[in-house]
């Protein structure tokens, strides 16, 4: 057994795949110990929600560029498959550690287990520390007048904004001790976390650097060239006006808190308006985390309970349609296809494909999140599931279920020019403007002129819009009736 001055503190990495602004890596580095650095690819966890398709690309390439960071520093990071709390085990036998330190997560199942392992460790006389590396403020600090959580997201960021301080951000150790006998690790390429035949994730680089260097020059190109526009632009699909920051904060390659930070020192050219605004959807995510962490069951079960009796028609043929951009609405099936193509939706498009899916086509809401979880490179469970039953209309704070998208009108609203249907759904590029939301309404001859054959080479709409909400509202009106 080592000495407690030389045994080893393990960091076992999460979604927190960076150095900067990383508590429990800090706190190893400042404990003076050699520290060892560990990612666990845990099948069991999280429960039921293993991670997606997208998600498992993104992993690969994150932990890869995690690895070199660490390389940098003098230290390197070691893989391990198979339960975390067996695996911990193994390593502490393996190398003395005497302290075991982690940045905290919110999802129900991942927290029993931490706080299983924490219990067992400190049993065993180790030294085991969790942090907040992930929110701003964690979900048990805020609370309503009454003491309860809030279920409103107004007044929950006004106080989060009026009472929190998220600090300074941690800078990034330039050297970690490295230990001086190294426990094996796995090969990340052994992991098969990358897609193969089909390669459906072949066009993702194009589009994405995974890792806290991408991340960081992700943040740094929106606020110099971006964020201008963002309050009056973020609702446009065509336009490259909101952060994309999302995976990167999925994978904790950049934190809230160096979000804010960095934001704020560029106020003064931003705009205050489009700072607040953009911290505002910061502050979406940290309520999406607090509804998360007091109603566990949220990514599973309906908010309001009244939607449990909601006559749902969940017909296959159709959701494939929507899965594959097939829906005969071009800006749903824009949407779809950019998803498929590149891990990634623009918000307002998601608003409109989920409002879709739920609501035109009665498909259960929970269809259309396991697709996005699958799909999306930023699937996050708490972001996920608070807009999937946001949309529904069935969430805390939600829209209400009558206010159905229309996904014509959106499109021309928010792709006044087109520029966006027409990248993802290039078969009807040539439809003029007046009709590119609704082909069904072009004359054979503007059809022919534009090289298309409606039903063979795009599809009728799969429902008539007026008709479908319609639908939708009697099968609301019947929850009502039935209360
Ligand atoms: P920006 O506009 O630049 O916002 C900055 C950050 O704020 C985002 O990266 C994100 O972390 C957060 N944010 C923005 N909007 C929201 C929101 N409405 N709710 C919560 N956080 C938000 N976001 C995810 O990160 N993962 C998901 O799995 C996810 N699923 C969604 C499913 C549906 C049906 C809908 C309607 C939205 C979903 N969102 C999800 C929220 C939102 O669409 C994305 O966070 C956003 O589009 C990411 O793009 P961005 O980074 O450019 O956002």
């Amino acid at each position: 057994m080592s000495s407690p001055r030389t045994a080893p503190v393990i960091v076992w990495f999460r979604q927190d795949l960076r150095l900067a602004d990383n508590p429990a890596l800090h706190a190893a580095v400042e404990s003076g110990r050699p520290v060892l650095p560990v990612f666990i690819l845990d099948a069991e966890t999280p429960g039921d929600w293993k991670l997606g398709g997208a998600a498992r690309w993104w992993l690969h390439h994150s932990l890869s560029a995690l690895n070199t960071r660490l390389d940098q520093t003098g230290n390197h990071l070691v893989l391990r498959a198979g339960n975390s709390h067996n695996v911990l085990k193994e390593l502490i036998k393996e190398t003395g550690a005497a302290a075991v330190y982690w940045n905290r997560r919110y999802e129900s199942s991942a927290r029993q287990r931490d706080s299983d392992i924490k219990s067992h460790l400190k049993e065993q006389g180790l030294d085991v520390q969790s942090f907040n590396a992930t929110l701003l403020v964690e979900p048990w600090t805020v609370k309503n007048k009454s003491g309860d959580p809030f279920r409103v997201f107004t007044p929950f960021w006004r106080s989060v904004r009026s009472e929190v301080d998220p600090g300074t951000p941690l800078k990034a150790p330039s050297q970690i001790q490295s230990l001086d006998k190294w426990p094996t690790s796995e090969e990340l390429d052994d992991w098969n976390l990358l897609p193969r035949n089909p390669d459906w994730a072949k066009d993702f680089p194009d589009v994405w650097t995974p890792g806290e260097d991408g991340a960081r020059q992700r943040l740094t190109d929106f606020l110099e060239d971006d964020a201008a526009h963002y309050a009056g632009g973020r609702d446009r699909p065509d336009k490259p006006w909101t952060s994309r920051l999302s995976p990167h904060l999925a994978f904790g390659e950049i934190s809230p808190r160096q979000i804010v930070a960095v934001a704020e020192s560029h106020r003064e050219t931003v705009g205050d308006k489009n700072t607040e605004k953009f911290l505002s959807e910061i502050g979406w995510r940290e309520f999406s985390y607090n509804l998360l962490y007091h109603f566990p069951n949220f990514p599973e079960q309906n908010y309001q309970d009244k939607f449990d009796r909601f006559p749902w028609l969940n017909n296959s043929d159709t959701l494939l349609a929507w899965q594959r951009g097939q829906t005969g609405y071009p800006i749903v099936d824009a949407g779809m296809r950019q998803l498929w193509q590149t891990g990634w939706m623009h918000n307002r498009v998601r608003m409109i494909t989920a409002s879709f899916l739920i609501k035109h086509l009665m498909t259960d809401w929970r269809e259309g999140e396991r697709w996005f979880w699958d799909t999306l490179v930023d699937a996050d469970l708490a972001n996920n599931s608070a807009s999937w039953q946001w949309v529904a209309g069935s969430g805390a704070d939600a829209a209400p279920y009558f206010r159905i998208f229309n996904p014509i009108t959106q499109g021309e609203k928010f792709d006044p020019n087109g520029e966006y249907i027409r990248k993802w759904v290039p078969e009807i590029a040539q439809l003029p403007n007046k009709f590119l939301n609704k082909p069904w309404e072009a004359g054979p001859i503007v059809l022919k002129d534009a090289g298309i054959e409606l039903g063979q080479t795009y599809p009728e709409p799969i429902v008539d819009h007026s008709a479908a909400r319609e639908r939708a509202l009697d099968a609301f009106k019947s929850l009502k009736e039935a209360a």
